[in-house]
């Protein structure tokens, strides 16, 4: 099967400008942002989707909170604070099949989103 475009970025196969890489994970800025600070941070293995996890992957997931939390304070949001999203289907606007998290900060954020 062909790769979406997260897959080839996780590959290192198109570029993209990444903030953090461990065995596991990958951040990197989102290339639409819509917050000073727009960084997507997602895991390497390929899930499409927080809703296709199993019990295998509560270390992973966890592992991808606590880098986003990591990644978040790296880039200064921690003392004005931050959101983390993520969009799970058709109506939350899921636009790439493999599961990502965003992270908005950098202004403030309206509650409840649109
Ligand atoms: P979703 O709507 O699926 O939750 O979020 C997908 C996000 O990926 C969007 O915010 C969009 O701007 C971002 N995006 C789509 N294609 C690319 C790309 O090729 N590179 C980067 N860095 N971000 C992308």
């Amino acid at each position: 099967m062909s790769k979406n475009i997260f897959e080839k970025i996780i590959a290192h196969e198109i570029a993209a400008d990444i903030v953090f890489e461990d065995e596991s994970v990958l951040a990197f800025r989102d290339i639409n942002p819509k917050a000073p600070t727009h960084v997507l941070i997602v895991p390497k293995k390929s899930l499409a989707r927080l809703s296709d996890a199993t019990a295998g992957d509560e270390k992973l997931l966890g592992h991808l909170l606590l880098k986003a939390a990591e990644v978040a304070r790296q880039m200064g949001l921690n003392q004005n604070g931050y959101r983390l999203v993520i969009n799970n289907g058709r109506d939350a606007g899921e636009s790439v099949p493999q599961l990502h998290c965003h992270i908005l900060g950098g202004r403030g954020l309206a509650w409840p989103p649109g």
